[in-house]
């Protein structure tokens, strides 16, 4: 089993020639002081937010969970008051959309040693499955510099292989010819993209072999990996990050037992969302990160809705990097229905892609005068209603002695095909 190159990468930063918890932690500790001290000094959200806190008094990673949390509406109200440079040295802002009703968009700053840290990043985390002699196909956005895919093919290009830099993969057609043409070996896409251009090229018995595919941005289907080994022969290679990461943050190694965490830039804990405490390692809750090198917009104990499990348990590939064990979608893009339900895009997820005919789907729950249903529209060849709608209704929580919910499945191709939206929610109309 070869040990991830994260480790080697994280040990040079730390000090060291492997990478040890002591070291990492260490390393750490220092550089979360120093990140409260800047955040503080720097920026007026940190000098108004931390008003009682003494960074000197942070002896140990465990008084992390003595300071107050950030939280994305935080980021929405005032972004400008997160900045921690002068504006001149911002070399990228990304606006988020958040899943709030207010709709105000969130924007994170990027100085040019932020980017720089992704880059190296993806270089480092992306040699764990890719060589010189690869072909990478990037379908992620990467027209604006400094986006992802831009950064992505940048870490690529210093390991020596060919990248093919496509975005977003809506039109089937034309992502299958150009995998052909160029001899794609490595993809790197948007989980239910990935997986409806698999699909589709396996029912039309259209044969292209890659060794490993890597996913990201959005929740990873429990049958992904069946899916992508079936179709192309390829390792499944799951990836976490948001922007709030600065893209990157934590990657699987050869072992397939969950993504190493970027900790020489980022420090992960995972809290109870509802009493707001930290819990322990293997337990599932909210993820909650800490950059630690980030100049332009440092963030200190950002709630990212996310739920997901940590374990520091040395990895099967030999390394004693922390690792996401597994991320389990965002916490509130489920809808409670009024029946007494609650459905979530995860849940529909795994249901319906563990369905062979399966080629992509979007949901929404309407409310008419007739009352509420839960509509999905699923493109699947062949279409069987009956089976579909008793997949559905596997994904559906329903409590006991509550009513079913009305379900109603059609078919037709699901809306962020066209949309090319990243992050699928249930709309509610
Ligand atoms: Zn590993």
């Amino acid at each position: 089993m070869t040990i991830t190159p994260l480790d080697r990468h994280i040990a040079a930063v730390t000090g060291t020639t492997r990478a040890e918890r002591d070291a990492i932690e260490a390393y750490q500790l220092s550089r979360l002081r120093g990140t409260v001290t800047r955040a503080k000094r720097s920026g007026r959200f940190y000098r108004r937010h931390f008003t009682d806190v003494d960074p000197a008094a942070i002896d140990s990673l465990e008084k992390l969970s003595l300071l107050p949390f950030t939280l994305p509406s935080d980021i929405a109200a005032a972004p400008y008051d997160f900045l921690c440079v002068s504006p001149r040295d911002v070399s990228r802002i990304v606006t988020v959309s958040t899943s709030g009703t207010t709709g105000r968009p969130k924007r994170v700053f990027f100085s040019p040693e932020d980017q720089e840290r992704t880059v190296d990043f993806f270089h480092h985390g992306m040699s764990t499955f890719t060589s010189p002699e690869d072909t990478v196909m990037i379908g992620m956005p990467g027209k604006t510099p400094g986006s992802v895919g831009d950064l992505l093919a940048q870490g690529l290009s210093r390991l020596g292989c060919r990248v093919v830099p496509y975005g977003p993969i809506m039109d089937f057609d034309d992502a299958i010819a150009t995998l052909r043409r160029e001899g794609v070996t490595v993809l790197v896409g948007i989980p239910c993209q990935a997986l409806s251009l698999a699909r589709r090229m396996m029912q039309r018995g259209i044969r292209h072999t890659m060794h490993s595919v890597l996913l990201s941005a959005d929740y990873i289907p429990a049958p992904a990996a069946s899916i992508v080994h079936e179709a192309w022969g390829a390792g499944l290679y799951p990836h976490f990050g948001m922007t709030e990461t600065g893209y990157g943050g934590a990657v699987a190694c050869r072992a397939h037992a969950g993504m190493h965490i970027r900790e020489a830039d980022l420090l992960f804990e995972i809290i109870d969302p509802l009493s707001q405490t930290p819990l322990k390692d293997g337990e599932t809750g909210e993820l909650v990160v800490t950059t630690l090198t980030r100049k332009a917009m440092p963030l200190i104990r950002y709630r990212t809705g996310d739920l997901a499990r940590i374990t520091s348990q040395t990895c099967p590939c030999g390394s004693m990097v922390r690792r996401l064990e597994r991320v389990f979608g965002r916490i509130h893009s489920g809808v409670s229905l009024r029946s007494g339900g609650h459905v979530s895009p995860h849940g529909l997820d795994d249901a319906l892609w563990a369905d062979p005919s399966v080629l992509s789907w979007s949901a929404a729950v309407e409310h008419t005068p007739e009352g509420e249903s839960l509509c999905v529209t699923v493109e699947a060849e062949p279409f069987d209603e009956v089976r579909l709608l008793d997949a559905v209704k596997r994904a559906v929580v329903i409590p006991q002695d509550s009513p079913p919910p009305r379900i109603v499945v059609t078919h037709g191709r699901a809306d962020f095909l066209t949309t090319g939206t990243l992050k699928r929610t249930i709309a509610v109309r």
